[in-house]
C-alpha cells in the first residue's frame, strides 16, 4: 500500500472487525460503508435528550418526540428514567462532561493500509491530566458485543491525550433497557496490548474471513464466498452427508457433531469440545435459516414480478389471494347466543392479553397508562381469566443466569 490514504473505522464497527475483518475491511484496504452501527430513530432521540439532561439538568419527551417524528414516547420516557437515575448516580465521576464529543485516534499504519478510529463519545471528561471517564448509552435489546467498540473509544481518548504511560481510562456502558451499567477500566498497557492485537491479528488478516453468527449482519452477506460455502457445506452435510467424501471437513462436522451429541451428559456437557460443536452448530443452523428464508423471499419476488413460475410437475408457483372473512365480534354475538353457549363462542375466540391491555392502556395519559395496565390485568387475574402457559424454547442466556417466570 503506497497512498496516503486513511480510511476512517467507527467504534461501531470494531466489533464487526475483530469477528471477521473482511467483513468491514474490501479491497485495497477500502472501509466497507455499514449503516448496521448506526443509530435508529429511538436512539437519536434519547440520545438529544440525555445529552440535555447532562447539559441543561431538563429535557422534554414530548418536544423532542415531535421535532424528530417518532411517535412511541412511553418507550422514550421509560429509556430516560434509567439515563436519570444512572447519570445521577455517575455526574461525580464526571468533573468536566462534554456530551457527543467526536474523538479520533493517530493515524494506524498497516501493510494493508492507513486507519484510523473514530467514533462519538455520549459523554466524556477529563479527570486529571492522565484521566478520562467516558459514557456510552445502549438503547437496543443486547447488553453484549460491545467489548471493542468501547476498547475503541477508549483508545481513541488515550491517543488524543498524547498516549500517557499511566494513563487510566473508565468506560461506562449503561444498558437503559436493562436498567444496569458496566465500567471497565482501561490502562495504557490494555490498550497498547488491544492496538498490537488489532494492527497484528485482525488489520493485518484481510483476506482472512471468519464465517460465524455475526455473518447475517454483514454488509457482503449475500455475495461472500465463505458464507457461502459454509452454508452450503452444512446443508448438504445435513441432508445427503454420503455424497460427499469421507474427509470433507463438513460431513466430519456433522459425523463428529452427531456423535458428540449423542453421547452428552449432564456431567460432560461443560467440556470445551461440546461446547465448541454446540455453538458452531448453532451458527451454522442460523446460516441456513437464514438461506431459507431469503430463498423463500426471491421466489415471492420473482412471482410478484413476472406472474406464476412453472414448475416442472407441471403446476405453476403462483401467489394467490386469500379472502378472509372476518368476524365483528360486537355484532355478532347477539346472533351467536341463539345458537351457541358462552363458553362454545369463546372457544372459537383467541383474545390477546397483551393487545387488550395495550387498548386499555390507550385510553389513558401518559404516566397513567401503566397502572391501566396493572390494573386491568389484576382484575382479569382476580376473575380467574388468565391461565399461564409454560413452553419452551432455544435461547442464547448467559451463564447461571435466573429464569424469569414472568409471562411474556
Ligand atoms: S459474510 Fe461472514 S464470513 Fe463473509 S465477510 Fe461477512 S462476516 Fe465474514
Amino acid at each position: 500500500m503506497t497512498n496516503d490514504l486513511v480510511n476512517v473505522i467507527r467504534c461501531s464497527n470494531l466489533d464487526a472487525l475483530f469477528d471477521c475483518t473482511p467483513s468491514v475491511i474490501g479491497d485495497g484496504g477500502l472501509v466497507r460503508i455499514n449503516t448496521a452501527g448506526e443509530q435508529a430513530a429511538l436512539g437519536k432521540v434519547v440520545h438529544a435528550l440525555a445529552g440535555r439532561y447532562i447539559e441543561e439538568g431538563r429535557f422534554e419527551v414530548k418536544s423532542e418526540c415531535n421535532r424528530r417524528g417518532f411517535e412511541d414516547e412511553e418507550e422514550v420516557s421509560g429509556l430516560m428514567n434509567y439515563v436519570v437515575r444512572s447519570w445521577d448516580e455517575l455526574r461525580r465521576s464526571f468533573p468536566n462532561p462534554q456530551v457527543e464529543r467526536v474523538i479520533k485516534s493517530n493515524v494506524i499504519e498497516t501493510p494493508a493500509g492507513n486507519f484510523r478510529i473514530e467514533g462519538t463519545a455520549d459523554v466524556l471528561s477529563a479527570v486529571g491530566d492522565t484521566g478520562a471517564v467516558f459514557a456510552d448509552w445502549k438503547t437496543g435489546y443486547a447488553d453484549d458485543g460491545y467489548h471493542n467498540q468501547m476498547f475503541g473509544y477508549a483508545y481513541c481518548i488515550w491517543n488524543v491525550m498524547g498516549r500517557p504511560e499511566n494513563a487510566e481510562i473508565l468506560g461506562i456502558v449503561a444498558f437503559l433497557r436493562h436498567r444496569y451499567y458496566r465500567v471497565v477500566k482501561y490502562t495504557a498497557k490494555t490498550l497498547a496490548e488491544w492496538e498490537y492485537d488489532l494492527i497484528h491479528n485482525v488489520l493485518s488478516r484481510v483476506n482472512v474471513y471468519r464465517p460465524g453468527k455475526h455473518c447475517t449482519h454483514c454488509p457482503i452477506y449475500h455475495t461472500c464466498d465463505a458464507r457461502k460455502a459454509e452454508t452450503s457445506g452444512t446443508v448438504q452435510a445435513l441432508m445427503l452427508p454420503n455424497n460427499l467424501p469421507a474427509n470433507d471437513p463438513y460431513r466430519k462436522f456433522v459425523e463428529r457433531v452427531t456423535s458428540l451429541m449423542a453421547s452428552v451428559t449432564p456431567d460432560n456437557k461443560n467440556q470445551p469440545d461440546m461446547i465448541e460443536l454446540t455453538s458452531q452448530l448453532r451458527f451454522r443452523v442460523k446460516l441456513v435459516e437464514k438461506a431459507v428464508d431469503d430463498a423463500r423471499e426471491l421466489l415471492r419476488k420473482t412471482v410478484e414480478r413476472v406472474g406464476p413460475m412453472p414448475l416442472d410437475n407441471g403446476y405453476e408457483l403462483a401467489l394467490r389471494e386469500i379472502v378472509q372473512r372476518v368476524l365483528d365480534p360486537v355484532k355478532a354475538i347477539t346472533v351467536l347466543r341463539k345458537h351457541l353457549s358462552d363458553a362454545e363462542i369463546f372457544d372459537c375466540m383467541k383474545a390477546s392479553l397483551p393487545s387488550l391491555l395495550a387498548k386499555k392502556a390507550g385510553k389513558f395519559t401518559r404516566g397513567e397508562k401503566k397502572a391501566a395496565r396493572e390494573q386491568l390485568e389484576k382484575e382479569l387475574e382476580a376473575a380467574g381469566a388468565i391461565t399461564v402457559v409454560r413452553r419452551k424454547r432455544l435461547e442464547e442466556v448467559e451463564p447461571g443466569s435466573e429464569q424469569s417466570n414472568e409471562p411474556e
